[in-house]
């Protein structure tokens, strides 16, 4: 265990990391000064005091956003390219700082944030080629009277919410493509993690964004925040990942002003082993589906299905991996797995897995949280999971593999099938045919086939059903940030 105390780990870091609120390219106290704790999930201790934003604050940061929304709408995409990629290096130069930062506020391994990090970089690689490929189209109308022109303008001023499980990418994700399209921004971060969101603003001032371009204003007050920018008709879209319950609530407050909204929301994965798969290969993805970033991922496998006659085989030999990782504190080298972001998020995986064995489940390995001050929970895998156990039906948010066996494809995918959720799913299979056929079949905008990651800004991330609306990555995710205006012209 580390002795550092908290505060002091983030005074340590070789980066500049605001805690004030970020508006118009200076960092500022909340109108009334008021601050809130962020805390270390290792310790349960604080590590920084970040200023809270007001409503005011809220609209000071949109008056900024408008005030700067023309000139960079009129910037010349190359240089707006060059802006982004600019961004893009000096987080790959900071890489390691950086990943130190999103462990001290969110808890999760080293080598977790050196990937998120490289992810959340990406994107401003990826965003500062799309920047100068944003085409439009022209056509000849069918009546031969005249052409269809159509071109691509940006939305305007974006409000952007992220959730505290990736604090750099699911920020980057947004902003990337906003400013590669010419938007303007409002950031508001997670509560948990607001200093990821401050750096990544002292970083993009320092590529040359110019002031009120990308503002970033912590709140413990997002409700009222959003109400407040939702209503307000300079603001013209709202881009939120995030709980599907939260989401539900924006998508009825923009629908009073008819604001653009995209929804990254929850997932409820499931992870398909067919009868013919390469069960260590398997295995091994499963490592990575369930567990990269501790579980705390929106594509988390969060239910295995797993046929019968290989069910025994792979149940056994996950248990065996997840008993040999190494929980920790997430700043030290040797963990594989830190704490869970904070006390609710570990209550709420222990009352499913007690939830799940007293419906007749049974713990391969872990199975209870151990007695610490930081929210520590170990890798669990659960064999004879019932199929209407409440673990199958939530998000998990955490290390928790529960297994249900099948006998018939079909029955699995219908199984994988019945949820209100639709992100991402998983299959194993060494028949491609029977793979493809299967993915076809299943209800997700995503699927992993023997493969257990998804995520990569060159791909359309995002979900169906009560997963989400709008894709994030690819070219879509520049679009997202446009509106097609289509000009009827005769020459
Ligand atoms: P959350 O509770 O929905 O919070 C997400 C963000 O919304 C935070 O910034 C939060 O601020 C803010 N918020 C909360 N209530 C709000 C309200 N009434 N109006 C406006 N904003 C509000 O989600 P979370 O617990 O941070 O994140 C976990 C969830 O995100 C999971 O369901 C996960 O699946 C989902 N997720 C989805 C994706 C995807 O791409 N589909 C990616 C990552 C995560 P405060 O922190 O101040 O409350």
């Amino acid at each position: 265990m580390t002795t550092t105390p908290p505060e002091a780990k983030l005074g340590s870091l070789n980066l500049s990391v605001p805690t004030g609120l970020w508006i118009g390219g200076q960092e500022t106290d909340a109108s009334d000064g008021g601050r809130f704790d962020v805390l270390d999930p290792a310790t349960a201790l604080p590590i920084a005091k970040v200023a809270s934003a007001t409503v005011e604050d809220g609209l000071a940061a949109v008056d900024a956003a408008e005030a700067a929304a023309a000139g960079w709408r009129a910037a010349a995409p190359r240089a707006r390219a060059e802006i982004l990629r600019k961004t893009f290096e000096l987080m790959t130069e900071r890489a390691e700082e950086l990943a130190k930062l999103i462990t001290l506020e969110n808890g999760k391994a080293l080598p977790d944030a050196r990937g998120e990090v490289a992810y959340a970089a990406e994107f401003f690689r990826w965003y500062s080629e799309e920047a100068v490929r944003i085409q439009g189209s022209v056509e000849t109308a069918p009546a031969g009277t005249n052409r269809i022109l159509v071109i691509h303008q940006p939305v305007g001023v974006c409000l952007l919410i992220t959730p505290w499980n990736f604090p750099a990418a699911m920020a980057t994700r947004k902003i990337g493509p906003a400013l590669a399209a010419g938007c303007t921004v409002i950031l508001k971060p997670a509560s948990e993690t607001p200093l990821t969101a401050l750096a990544m603003a002292a970083i993009l001032a320092e590529a040359g964004v110019p002031d009120g371009v990308v503002n970033v204003i912590p709140s413990r007050r997002s409700g009222a925040i959003a109400s407040a920018l939702l209503a307000d008709d300079r603001v013209r879209k709202v881009s939120f990942t995030g709980s599907t319950e939260v989401g539900r609530t924006l998508l009825a407050e923009s629908a009073k002003t008819v604001v653009n909204a995209s929804m990254e929301l929850g997932g409820n994965a499931p992870f398909l082993v067919l009868r013919d798969a390469d069960v260590d290969a398997a295995v091994a993805g499963a490592m990575i589906a369930k567990l990269r970033n501790g579980g705390e991922a929106c594509t988390a496998a969060n239910r295995f299905y797993v046929h019968s006659s290989v069910a025994s085989e792979f149940s056994e030999k996950l248990a065996k991996e997840f008993a040999e990782l190494t929980v920790g504190p997430g700043l030290e080298e040797s963990t594989q797995i830190g704490p869970l972001v904070n006390k609710d998020s570990r209550e709420k995986v222990v009352s499913l897995v007690d939830g799940a064995l007293a419906q007749g489940a049974r713990a391969l390995t872990g199975g209870a949280a151990p007695d610490t001050e930081g929210f520590f929970y170990p890798p669990t895998v659960l064999a004879d999971v019932p199929s209407a156990a409440d673990i199958l039906t939530e998000e998990i948010f955490g290390p928790v593999a529960p297994i249900v066996v099948f006998d018939d494809v079909q029955e699995a995918i219908a199984a994988a099938n019945h949820t209100e959720y639709g992100l991402v799913s998983y299959v194993y299979t060494n028949d491609l045919a029977e793979g493809l056929r299967v993915s076809e079949a299943l209800e997700y905008g995503m699927v992993g086939l023997n493969r257990p990651v998804v995520s990569d800004p060159a791909a359309p991330f995002g979900g169906v059903k009560q997963s989400g609306l709008g894709r994030e990555g690819g070219h879509e995710g520049v679009l997202d940030y446009t509106e097609s205006k289509y000009i009827a012209v005769s020459w």
